[in-house]
């Protein structure tokens, strides 16, 4: 399959993620079945290497990078994902997710971590995606303008995002948007330049008691579309997504 065969690309899921193994094939058909590519994103190691064997098995995108939640781990344990997604250079679309958690502790550490992998992005000339909850400011702050970045699942303020756009950085929606006031609001306040949209599969459900996949990316455009259908067409919010994501991740 190309491009051209898909209307809608999640822009951040787990597909890779270890809670799918069982169902992982259906998932996947599904959301072809309804025109959507998926970028899966490697979090450590064994998620890194799961997801590139879907790259190859099923001609998905990825993104690999070393999530925040494990800020504990050996720095032994670190240099390996980080010697692993340098040899992967030609497969990956993005450095990430790499960021900050203002939920777990030991933020020094977790700063010398993102900045290792930020390195990463700019020795590899790619962008980066960025895990920061309730840490957005902090994050834009160690980034600066170095490398071109996406706020996964951005959930920060409105004032922030508007900065992030107009130094050229991408912001994600996530099926949060179908039932957060806070991300609705941002939705109504923002036009569309960079934005992109994502489920964060299998997290993130729009569904009480059902794991999130690909698929309901189509349902993140349509709760935008809610809130903007004075300007655009469902179809022109799904093309010009499409176009920004593209333009994000280079493809
Ligand atoms: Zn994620």
């Amino acid at each position: 399959m190309n491009l051209d065969d898909f209307k809608y690309i999640d822009s951040h899921c787990h597909v890779e993620d270890k809670s799918l193994n069982k169902c992982r094939e259906e998932v996947i058909k599904r959301a072809f079945d309804e025109k959507v590519q998926m970028v899966t994103s490697g979090t450590n190691l064994g998620s890194c290497r799961r997801a590139v064997e879907l790259k190859d098995k099923y001609g998905m995108y990825i993104t690999l990078g070393y999530h925040p939640g494990r800020v504990n781990a050996e720095d032994n344990a670190i240099d390996k994902v980080y010697r692993f997604i340098q040899s992967k250079e030609k497969d990956i679309l993005a450095v990430g997710e790499i960021g900050l958690d203002f939920d777990t502790k030991n933020i020094e550490r977790q700063e010398i971590i993102f900045k290792k992998f930020i390195k990463l992005a700019e020795e590899l000339n790619k962008p980066v995606v960025i895990h920061a909850r309730g840490m957005e400011e902090r994050s834009y702050e160690i980034l600066k303008n170095d490398s071109v970045s996406m706020y996964h699942c951005y959930s920060g303020s409105l004032e922030l995002a508007r900065e992030l756009v107009e130094n050229g950085n991408f912001i994600s929606y996530s099926t949060l948007v179908c039932f957060s006031d806070h991300h609705k609001n941002l939705v109504k306040n923002l036009n569309l330049e960079n934005i992109v949209v994502e489920t964060d599969s299998p997290y993130l459900s729009p569904i009480k008691g059902e794991k999130n996949e690909p698929k309901n990316v189509i349902k993140v455009i349509e709760s935008i579309w809610e809130l903007k259908k004075d300007e655009y067409s469902l179809d022109e919010i799904t093309k010009i997504i499409y176009n920004n994501t593209k333009r994000l991740y280079h493809i």
